[in-house]
């Protein structure tokens, strides 16, 4: 069994992105930036501000953190978007989630430029992954589908199962598989028999919220597995993956913590460093 090392691609893929800032700079004079809002003081965001701004300041990009209480008027959050959207040293712009209650998350999402909007959240991005167009993809997904190419080059024909279809994880997940020529299945929770799908897959994608849900005996021998779950139990952190008893099933597998979760802000750098190339076309 092969333990996906997420840290290590994560690494891996920062030191890639630290050589092409590099590049980039020396070919335009300029680095692209990042910008993210924090609205609030909940523990969980501010945690994954501070690591997004050290690592965006490790691979030499221009990394802004702009804060605002959790009493701040949409307005003013819309306003200072529509200034980031005109700002040129702005290749990316980020508003952390979840928003206070009186802030609507939809106007947040489609007024960032589709072309800064470095989560690919925007329905314009969601419309281009989906017709197989160049867009930014959402960053756990896109960490997903970069640990699985890296284990499995040629995904075409593999079946895959991802099960959870949130705008987040399930859905772009699935877009992406496709695209690499996969036949997807798509689970949810009003999905009949999950075991017998899963079992189906020679890629599992598990992106639930429920610990340890999918089992050893769902899972077929040597299938890979990618466990998105981020949950906190008595035991401390585990996965929507039960990993002792499908580590001994699999081919290979991502932990929790270790696997996909370095990746994403690793994936995040990376779209704003695409972003940036596409406004410099
Ligand atoms: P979400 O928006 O709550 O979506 C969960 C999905 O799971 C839904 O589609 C839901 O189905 C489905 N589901 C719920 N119960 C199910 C069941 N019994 N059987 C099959 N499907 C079921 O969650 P999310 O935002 O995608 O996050 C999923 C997990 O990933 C969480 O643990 C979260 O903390 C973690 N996460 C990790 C990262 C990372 O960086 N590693 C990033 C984001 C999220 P319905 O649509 O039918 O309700």
């Amino acid at each position: 069994m092969i333990l996906i090392d997420g840290k290590k691609e994560a690494a891996n893929l920062r030191l890639e992105l630290k050589k092409e800032v590099l590049a980039l700079k020396a070919k335009y004079n300029k680095v692209p930036g990042l910008t993210v809002i924090l609205i609030g003081d909940l523990a969980p965001s501010q945690i994954y501000v501070r690591n997004k701004e050290k690592s965006a300041k490790e691979v030499g990009l221009k990394s802004e953190v702009i804060k605002y209480p959790s009493n701040v008027e949409e307005k003013t959050i819309l306003n200072k978007i529509d200034e980031l959207n005109k700002d040129d040293t702005v290749s990316g712009i980020l508003v952390q989630l979840p928003l206070p209650k009186h802030i609507d998350k939809k106007k947040v999402i489609e007024t960032i430029i589709p072309e800064k909007d470095v989560d690919g959240f925007h329905p314009v991005n969601v419309g281009n992954l989906s017709s197989g167009y160049e867009s930014s993809v959402p960053c756990t997904p896109l960490g997903c589908y970069l640990l699985i190419k890296k284990m499995e080059p040629n995904l075409s024909g593999k079946k895959a199962v991802v099960v959870g279809r949130s705008n987040l994880n399930g859905k772009p997940m699935t877009q992406l598989l496709l695209k690499e020529n996969c036949t997807v299945t798509i689970t949810h929770s009003k999905t009949k028999d999950l075991k017998e799908e899963c079992l189906k897959g020679d890629i599992v994608v598990a992106a639930v919220g429920i610990p340890e849900l999918v089992k050893g005996d769902w899972i077929k021998k040597d299938a890979i597995v990618i466990d998105v779950g981020i949950n906190k139990i008595d035991k401390g952190i585990v996965g929507d993956v039960a990993f002792d008893e499908v580590s001994k099933i699999a081919k290979a597998i991502t932990p929790v913590p270790g696997g996909v979760g370095p990746m994403t802000i690793a994936c995040l750098l990376k779209n704003t460093v695409e972003c940036f190339k596409r406004s410099q076309r």
